[in-house]
């Protein structure tokens, strides 16, 4: 076994006891500082200058997320190798992998139970003056998405599902195709006698070490980044937006609070992690997730958090982290789904129940094919609704308001994978 990523004995930024407070305070410092630049709400500054302040205040998120970026994609590779590899047996990969699977598509369904239930029940989408909507879709509709996703059929996107170029997959940053490969390598790896598995082993568990070093060195600017993401984040901000679909905002945010009990729950209840445990040993990586938007840039932290904070083993931490990042997004899943229902209300369009299972069918299946990258979850909706007979312009009036919605429902997603985590421990 290599040896540990984390010398004992050196101080690693993350055992900083005070690291989640000045993470925090970097987190209020920015949102205080954005607003106080935002040209809709303080404006100190003449337009052109605040975009170039904004930028240099942005760059230690900028170089921040580059760093935890440039690790992922070899961390990702190296932790389900050695997950796999170091286990030892056949029989724990497959009770892990057919119970993580399983344990995905419940929770996911049950994210779009409460997203659906709870739009049905406040109806944010009832009433709207059909001027109001015009008028909204239309000054919205130069910033709609250009990214849309590329119309492959069914078959075409399972059997895209195998790298058959891997370097490509990697460039691409494709996670599901990394995560596949690595998976392959590592039940190699497992089945193959140990002197012909030994080297490669070798050269992941080093590999996984030199990357968990970088994240370890990268947490040292962390709340300098957090600061400067969300100043960015509330200087672009459109605030007007903001008011004019606030129930619908509501609506979402209830459903994620509902969503994160439920993980509070399962943490406690089936993981067997108290509850302030489990709340103090994620917050580092909730708050990379709030600020980044992005559940593929958070798997170092969220690795690093479950593993050092919560005490989950590297084998299971390594695989189940990746492996939730990439397919299991229940905050991005109940989001479409409130998103869904709001727009049929805007539209007056009714859904059977034919159709409701339809949404969440597609919505489960959407959830596992999205990437973790920020803003994704819209594009991904405007397939969504194609299917549902809702038209997907209808986006636009919802498009003002997603980044907040984004950083919320990613820290959802992060905290559904670190669960599982936990979850798994027990169960497996
Ligand atoms: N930003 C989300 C994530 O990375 C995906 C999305 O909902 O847009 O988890």
């Amino acid at each position: 076994m290599a040896q540990s990523a984390n010398n004992n004995g050196a101080k690693s930024p993350l055992n900083d006891k005070h690291l989640w407070v000045k993470i925090l305070l970097g987190l209020v410092l920015g949102i205080g500082v954005g607003l106080a630049l935002s040209p809709e709400a303080g404006a100190l500054l003449p337009p052109d200058l605040t975009n170039e302040v904004g930028a240099w205040i942005e760059l230690p998120g900028v170089l921040f997320l580059g760093l935890l970026k440039m690790v992922v994609v070899p961390l990702v590779i190296c932790s389900i190798i050695v997950g796999i590899a170091d286990s030892g047996e056949l029989g724990f990969v497959k009770a892990i992998g057919s119970r993580i699977i399983l344990y995905f598509v419940l929770t996911s369904t049950v994210a779009i139970i409460i997203g659906m239930s709870l739009t049905y029940a406040i109806q944010p989408g009832a009433g709207m003056p059909t001027e109001f909507v015009d008028q909204a879709m239309a000054q919205q509709a130069e910033k709609m998405p250009s990214q849309t996703l590329e119309g492959l059929s069914i078959p075409q996107r399972i059997a895209n599902v195998i790298p058959t170029n891997p370097a490509k997959a990697q460039l691409e940053k494709n996670m599901l195709q990394i995560v596949i490969a690595a998976l392959l390598v590592g039940l190699a790896l497992l089945t193959l006698p140990k002197a012909a598995a030994k080297p490669v082993l070798a050269l992941c568990q080093s590999g996984q070490a030199v990357a968990m070093k970088i994240i370890e060195w990268a947490m040292v600017i962390a709340p300098y980044a957090v600061f400067g993401l969300m100043a960015k984040v509330v200087i672009d901000l459109g605030f007007d937006a903001v008011t004019t679909v606030a129930l619908y905002m509501a609506t979402v945010l209830g459903g994620l609070l509902i969503m994160f009990f439920v993980y509070l729950g399962l943490a406690k209840f089936v993981g067997g992690v108290p509850v302030w445990t489990f709340l103090k040993g994620i917050r580092e990586a909730q708050i990379i997730a709030f600020s980044s938007s992005s559940s593929a840039a958070t798997i170092p932290v969220s690795m690093k958090c479950a593993e050092e904070n919560l005490g989950i083993p590297k084998r299971i931490a390594g695989f189940t982290i990746p492996l939730g990042a990439t397919i299991n997004m229940d905050g991005t899943a109940l989001y479409q789904a409130v998103a869904a229902i709001f727009l049929t209300q805007v539209f007056g369009v009714d859904l059977s129940f034919s159709e409701m299972a339809l949404l969440l069918v597609t919505t489960v299946g959407a959830s596992i094919g999205t990437p973790g990258i920020p803003g994704i979850g819209i594009v991904v909706l405007a397939t969504i609704l194609s299917g549902i007979g809702v038209p997907a312009e209808g986006i636009a009036l919802i498009l003002g308001v997603d980044r907040i919605l984004d950083m919320c429902r990613t820290t959802i997603n992060i905290t559904g994978d670190i669960t599982a985590t936990v979850v798994m421990n027990k169960l497996v």
